[in-house]
């Protein structure tokens, strides 16, 4: 039996991480710490009615908050959602979020606590030049974040990513201050997550250290959380997914995550240069698509990046640490927990290869893969993970 208390800790670093099994119960105190007498705490539809959210709603009511929920929100959050969001706020006179969830509810959730205090329209505060310098920092709503999946990270990012459903595109919304004021990591509220799902965000916060440790971009404290983060995946993501009531695999694949999180203020690369289209046209899960892209956009930067994945294989103790070891131990691990070899066993073709090249050159993660490919280079990558040709 794990001794779960030696998990027990309260980090500063990122943000005030409170880390540890049972933690949850803490919620109404950080809420009330951070001057929120009437929180509204925004989730995905799928958990709105399960006991992890119904249980944390009645313990905010028990302290004498008031709580509403609201979740009308798409598996990838549309810029409608987050402004039917910001409408529930308005409407209950909320004064601060609850972020709940997996990526969909907390992406959702924190661009709603940003907008609350805005004059503009969504898509004035996108990520392109100086648009963060817009936001009125002081109206935003403060946040407590409580991830209920381990994989995007997106408790302690900066971003929140929102689908443009005219444009058909994933617009990033960023500012600094949009990094949650409070995390918890609870391991006992990701218990009720699938393995099929525990697998898939599993593979997606392995892909954001992995991108992370790959950029060009310097910031070595990156590069060393991204490390660590990857070693986490290695030893607990099989464990986690085997067995999802391992509390101990789910404290550390939430870590990992956080982690991920954190180290990809360095960047990401061609994985999420390709699936923010895939996710946007397809409507694919973000973390399936990265784990099935990730041997192929490895392969396709290997010239540049072998030495540093040599390292890494020696870090993660890989027999024969070599480029080809850890590509060999990425295609196992997924093989492991069951993800498919191609994007066509998710039902992607390649009929929109030249779209999607074109989509990935502009996307925002293109910028820091150690190779600047062009949209022919993309489109080809694409082509090859429809097939699994790698
Ligand atoms: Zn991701």
């Amino acid at each position: 039996m794990t001794d779960m208390n030696a998990y027990r800790a309260n980090w500063n670093y990122p943000t005030a991480i409170k880390a540890g099994a049972g933690r949850i119960k803490e919620l109404p105190d950080h809420c009330k710490a951070l001057g929120m007498k009437n929180p509204l705490l925004i989730t995905d539809p799928g958990l709105a009615n399960l006991p992890v959210v119904t249980d944390a709603v009645a313990s905010c009511k028990a302290a004498g908050l008031a709580c509403a929920v609201f979740s009308n929100i798409k598996g990838n959050p549309t810029g409608q959602n987050v402004m039917d969001g910001v409408a529930a706020f308005k409407a209950g006179q909320h004064d601060g979020v609850i972020a709940f969830g997996g990526g969909s509810g907390l992406d959702a959730a924190k661009a709603v606590a940003l907008m609350v205090g805005q004059t503009g329209e969504l898509w004035d505060y996108e990520d392109v030049g100086d648009n963060y310098l817009r936001v009125n920092v002081d109206a935003m709503a403060p946040v407590v974040a409580v991830p209920t999946t381990a994989g995007t990270g997106s408790e302690v990012g900066r971003v929140s990513v929102i689908t443009d459903d005219t444009a058909h595109i994933k617009r990033l919304i960023f500012h600094a201050r949009m990094v949650p004021a409070v995390v918890i990591l609870d391991p006992e509220v990701t218990t009720g997550l699938p393995a099929k799902l525990t697998a898939a965000t599993g593979m997606d916060a392995l892909s954001h250290n992995l991108e992370a440790y790959c950029s060009p971009f310097y910031h070595p404290m990156a590069t060393g959380v991204a490390l660590e983060g990857m070693r986490l995946v290695k030893e607990y993501l099989p464990r986690a997914v085997k067995n999802g009531q391992d509390v101990e695999a789910r404290m550390q694949m939430l870590v990992a995550s956080t982690m991920g999180a954190t180290a990809f203020q360095r960047g990401l690369g061609a994985m999420h240069a390709l699936a923010h289209p895939l996710g946007a046209l397809y409507d694919a899960h973000h973390g399936m698509l990265n784990a099935i892209l990730m041997p192929y956009v490895l392969k396709a930067n290997q010239s540049v990046i072998e030495e540093r994945i040599t390292a890494l294989a020696r870090y993660l103790n890989l027999p024969n640490p070599s480029f080809e070891a850890f590509l060999n131990w990425v295609l196992a691990l997924r093989e492991e927990v069951g993800i498919p070899h191609a994007l066509s066993a998710i039902g992607i073709d390649d009929a929109q290869a030249q779209k999607v090249g074109e989509m990935a050159v502009a996307d925002p993660s293109h910028g820091t893969n150690p190779i600047p490919f062009t949209a022919a280079q993309y489109s080809e990558i694409f082509k090859r993970a429809v097939v699994g040709l790698l």
